[in-house]
């Protein structure tokens, strides 16, 4: 009989920071523990926030009593879903659109599946990429989501870094990045772009340095593949936070490239798996769009057949009708205004502890997150002596402060800085 487990020799695999992070401060009995660990929106009594417009269409979807509420979805997804996320995405039927003039319908140039949410999207697009493309090599921020390597290491691409951040001006580190990528990248090479509010640092590239990258990507021939998961959520303007994928495909025709797109965030439809993969194809003599809906499609059907139809039907109820498209953006503008707040608030109260240190890049980064500034050890002493959690980076979760815990955390700060 054998005694040994087949499974007896897996090798050692990482923990998921952000979720152990989360299991050790719901372990915590602490009165005054703090979460700035985890990427979710809580309101201002720390609470989840169900968005008002997503409860209305529930309702709606609710009372409809379609009997078919629960059948399979097609393979590609939701179709109607699917095309008002990429019109969100693209801003498709927005005004003119200075695409090629080859084609006349610049949609035509996008193949969108729905995929399980924005993780499903940027793995899909790695499966895509990887089998058929074969990439020498996919160039991933520094520091990024953690996720985009665990996705291409198990897609089987070499990953490679350029240096994202520069720690001295707590902002976007260009001239690095234009640096690595023209010396070192390579023709088909992958570059992951978050759209906005780059995760885990808040800062962004400008317009202008956004239009540089595109350059420099058309020049090469780089494949860029961005990752957009809080669109509306940054600024509060779904049009604003797309700004950088718009320009890429309307006005530097960049001709093949992907986006990976989440509903979790600016829909808090986080546990319902709500995304799409949208691939931007070269306006070509021979038409690439059907064999290439063809290919996802047989991956995702490998995979797990087709996404998910609860969240994708609220996220369309919502994209399809004016008045509740209105309530959502009032919905966005309650959520990224309360971040600002909090970003401003924690600003003054380090200003008025005259905490040691410069930290005006709290209320110059955007979107959920910060790079606060503290040093590994500063982390565990804050979490050991404050019970306040983040992660090791220094990577706080605004949206887990509020008006009662705020002045805790900036003291706390003050106290493991000096
Ligand atoms: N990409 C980035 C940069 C993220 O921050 C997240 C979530 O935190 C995701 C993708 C994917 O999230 P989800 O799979 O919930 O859509």
């Amino acid at each position: 009989r054998q005694t040994i487990s087949l499974f007896s020799s897996l090798p050692p695999t990482p923990l998921d920071e952000p979720f152990s992070v989360n299991g050790a401060y719901i372990q915590d009995s602490h009165p005054q523990k703090v979460n700035l660990g985890i990427g979710v929106y809580r309101s201002e009594d720390g609470a989840p926030w169900p968005l008002r417009v997503v409860e209305d269409a529930e309702k709606e979807l609710y009372d409809a009593k379609n009997v078919g509420r629960h059948e399979y979805l097609a393979i590609q997804g939701d179709r109607a879903f699917l095309q008002l996320a990429a019109d969100l995405v693209f801003g498709f039927g927005k005004g003119k659109s200075s695409a090629p003039a080859v084609i006349e319908d610049p949609r035509s140039r996008v193949v969108s599946v729905q995929t399980v949410s924005g993780t499903g999207a940027n793995r899909l697009g790695a499966e895509l990429l990887a089998r058929n493309i074969r990439p020498g090599c996919v160039w991933i921020p520094d520091p990024t989501w953690a996720n985009h390597h665990t996705i291409w290491e198990l897609a089987g691409v070499e990953r490679k870094t350029y240096p994202y951040y520069d720690s001295v001006s707590q902002s976007f580190n260009f001239e690095g990045t234009i640096r690595t990528l023209s010396e070192s990248a390579r023709k088909n090479d992958v570059v992951i772009l978050h759209a906005c509010a780059h995760n885990p640092t808040g800062a962004d590239p400008t317009r202008e340095q956004w239009d540089a990258l595109a350059k420099l990507c058309n020049a090469k021939g780089l494949i860029p593949f961005f990752d957009l998961a809080y669109q509306g959520f940054a600024s509060g303007d779904a049009d604003k936070d797309a700004w950088a994928i718009r320009h890429f495909f309307n006005d530097m025709h960049m001709p093949e490239f992907c986006v990976a797109q989440s509903f979790s965030k600016n829909f808090g439809l986080y546990g319902q798996r709500v995304g799409a993969l949208h691939v931007v194809t070269r306006p070509a003599v021979h038409d690439v769009t059907q064999d290439l809906q063809a290919t996802l499609c047989h991956l995702i059907r490998g995979e797990y057949s087709m996404a998910p139809r609860g969240g994708a039907e609220i996220v369309r109820t919502v994209l399809a009708d004016q008045r509740l498209r209105e309530r959502w953006f009032e919905d966005l503008t309650t959520m990224s205004q309360r971040i600002q707040r909090m970003r401003h608030t924690l600003y003054d109260e380090l200003l008025k502890l005259k905490t040691p240190g410069d930290w005006k890049h709290i209320v110059n980064q955007i979107g959920m997150f910060t790079y606060i500034g503290l040093s590994e050890p500063q982390v565990l002493a804050i979490r050991e002596e404050y019970h306040i959690y983040m992660l090791k980076s220094g990577r706080i979760s605004i949206s887990g402060l509020n008006e009662r815990n705020v002045g805790y955390v900036a003291q706390a700060i003050d106290d493991v800085v000096r």
